[in-house]
């Protein structure tokens, strides 16, 4: 009798739709090239169905969690989506996959990596060019974040990215190339591993999780009768004179500000200098209690509790930490 070879069971991955350009639609006249889209269009069954032969990779289940374009991300998204994987993965569930806008992808992927515990691989994935333009790179992407989220050498890396054939780590990862198919890049660090026809290689070890200082996940996460805490962004620069910081103190003790103002991420110059005007004012807020955190202008942090991190993603984390009751 001939035996067939045998074939491992396929994985089950869930994958997530979100909307951005990767669900994005060009009118007609645009339709080649990508021109004048609108983001967050297709449904997540629509996207699987231009990738042929994902099926064989793993096992899907769909789900729409929203349809957005994701410069108009609200952080409760993070939220949902951290209960969909935690759902998924008390079913029993495999890898996760979720489709995201490229604008906002490296807060949603870091927010998620605060907010999830070790487990099956949790994968965003996006696109720079819509669906339908020529060359586009939507069911690609797509296809090798599944891949990558069927992968059990994917797990316990924290929360990945793949986009442009690279597997990046949500903390590392930003869109530093806004202009070009190869937007994502992770800084001087680079990407954590590679996916091609050759399969998934890792080049180097995630970034630490749990570094000195940072919350265990379980105590970032958040409940649902909790409030986001204002945490604003600043920049210091030729002429900064911290009229901007005064105007939100000022708005904040006067209770004009809701929610009043908790901290403040300031854009430094070089590696994280601030002018002295602006100085007198920062102080002026740290003696009022709002939180001062000073992050490079270009990159990142390089040293501390927040070390590796955009000033983006710092401000994540000041509105995980400071997310209360109010
Ligand atoms: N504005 C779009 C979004 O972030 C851009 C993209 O997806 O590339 O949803």
């Amino acid at each position: 009798m001939r035996q067939e070879p045998f074939s491992p069971p396929l994985a089950t991955v869930l994958v997530l739709g979100t909307g951005g350009t990767i669900a994005g639609v060009a009118p007609a006249a645009g339709a080649a090239t990508g021109a004048g889209y609108t983001a967050g269009v297709l449904g997540v069954e629509q996207l699987l169905a231009a990738a042929p032969g994902v099926e064989a990779v793993a096992r899907l289940q769909l789900r729409q969690l929203c349809n957005i374009d994701s410069k108009d991300a609200q952080p409760d998204l993070w939220l949902r989506l951290a209960e969909a994987v935690e759902d998924w993965r008390a079913q029993g569930g495999g890898g996760c996959v979720i489709t995201h806008g490229s604008d906002t992808l490296e807060e949603t992927a870091y927010a998620l990596d605060c907010l999830l515990g070790p487990g099956a691989p949790v994968v965003l994935t996006a696109a720079m060019l819509p669906a339908g333009a020529l060359s586009a790179d939507g069911p690609r992407n797509l296809f090798d974040a599944v891949r990558v989220a069927a992968d059990a050498s994917a797990a316990g890396r924290g929360v990945l990215c793949v986009l442009h054939g690279r597997v990046h780590a949500a903390r590392d990862v930003s869109k530093e190339r806004p202009a070009q198919i190869d937007a994502f890049g992770s800084g001087e660090r680079g990407p954590l591993g590679w996916i091609d026809a050759g399969g998934l290689r890792w080049t180097r070890e995630p970034p630490a999780a749990a570094v000195a200082g940072e919350p265990a996940k379980s105590a970032l996460h958040v409940d649902a009768a909790a409030h986001w805490p204002r945490v604003e962004l600043v920049c210091s620069h030729a002429g900064a004179d911290g009229a901007l910081v005064r105007v939100l103190l000022h708005a904040s003790r006067q209770g004009l500000l809701q929610p009043p103002l908790h901290a403040l991420v300031v854009l430094g110059t070089g590696g994280g200098t601030v002018h002295r005007e602006l100085q007198i004012a920062l102080d002026e807020a740290a003696a009022g209690g709002v939180l001062v955190q000073v992050v490079p202008r270009h990159g990142c942090c390089q040293r501390g509790a927040y070390d590796g991190l955009n000033a983006v993603k710092v401000r994540v984390r000041l509105l995980l930490q400071g997310r209360r009751r109010i």
